[in-house]
Parts: structure tokens; C-alpha cells; sequence
């Protein structure tokens, strides 16, 4: 922990904490999803959609470590264990139950919905009080933003050649 650069934090740490440790249990939980729904999809443009899950997964991880470097800056503990992240976060996981393209699109992309809500209110929390979670937050919320978009595009795409193919 670093004394100075907790000290200049303007609001509650250990609420600070609870809120970066909702955030980055989520960010397990969504690279999990990722992660495995890439291996079981099946369905048309598998590949396209498996290679976007792919990616995204690693950039949740990469989420995940920026979170957990912050939560440790600042003295406190990553959540200790896989149940914990279920317990802790704001963003539901979703199991790939259903292996069909458009489902799993679907669930993705009400995941990083949550997690667009979830960054905005950090940043709220954070503007003007702690400008290095703040910055990390953009960061992320940038990311966030994309993978919505991908998967949203991919979604269309999907809907387009199915509704052609039935002409
Ligand atoms: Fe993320
Ligand atoms: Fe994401
Ligand atoms: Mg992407």
C-alpha cells in the first residue's frame, strides 16, 4: 500500500474498495463467459463470433489485473475466491447454457451493458476525488463500449444473413 497516494483518495477507501472489487469480480465472471461460450458456440458465422469472444476474454482478464493492481495500491484484497465473485458482483453470470450464436450474443451483450452502468457509476463516484480510479475507469468503460458495439454489429450481421437466407 502507498500511504501519500492513499491519503490524496477523497472519499471512503473501504467503500472505494468494495466498489473496485464489485467491479473486478465482474471482470472474472465476464471473461469466464467469454471464455467458455467461444468453445461451445455453434451456429452460423461460429467462427467470426467465436474469434470476437476470444478476444474479449483476454481484454476482461487485462480488466481484471488493472483492477486487482489498484485494490492492492490502495490496501486492500482482491476477492479471495471464485464464489466470492458471484457474491460480489453487481453483473450476473450467465452460463452458456444454450450454445447458439445469437443466444450467447445476446447474454454478452447484456453483460457489458451491466458493465457500462457499472463504470459510469464509478466514474461518478471517482470525478474530482480520485483522479487515478477515475482514469482507470474511462479506460475500461472505453473497452466496455467497443465489445457492446462488436457484439452489436455481429448481432445485426447474424440477423441480416438468416432473414436473407430465408428469401
Ligand atoms: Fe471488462
Ligand atoms: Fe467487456
Ligand atoms: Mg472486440
Amino acid at each position: 500500500m502507498g500511504t501519500k497516494g492513499r491519503e490524496i483518495v477523497g472519499l471512503d477507501v473501504e467503500h472505494l474498495l468494495e466498489l473496485l472489487n464489485q467491479a473486478y469480480a465482474s471482470e472474472w465472471l465476464a471473461y469466464y463467459q467469454y471464455w467458455l461460450g467461444a468453445k461451445l458456440i455453434k451456429g452460423p458465422m461460429k467462427d467470426a463470433v467465436a474469434a470476437e469472444l476470444n478476444q474479449h476474454a483476454i481484454e476482461e482478464l487485462a480488466h481484471a489485473a488493472l483492477l486487482a493492481n489498484r485494490i492492492i495500491q490502495l490496501g486492500g484484497k482482491p476477492v479471495l475466491t471464485p464464489e466470492g465473485w458471484g457474491n460480489v458482483s453487481p453483473c450476473k453470470y450467465d452460463a452458456p447454457k444454450d450454445p447458439y450464436v445469437a443466444v450467447l450474443l445476446d447474454q454478452n451483450i447484456a453483460g457489458e451493458q451491466c458493465a457500462i452502468a457499472a463504470y459510469k457509476d464509478l466514474m461518478d463516484a471517482t470525478k474530482d476525488k480520485d483522479m487515478v480510479t477515475y482514469n482507470l475507469a474511462l479506460t475500461i468503460l472505453e473497452d466496455e463500449i467497443e465489445h457492446e458495439e462488436d457484439l452489436q454489429s455481429l448481432r445485426e450481421d447474424l440477423d441480416l444473413m438468416v432473414e436473407r437466407g430465408r428469401k
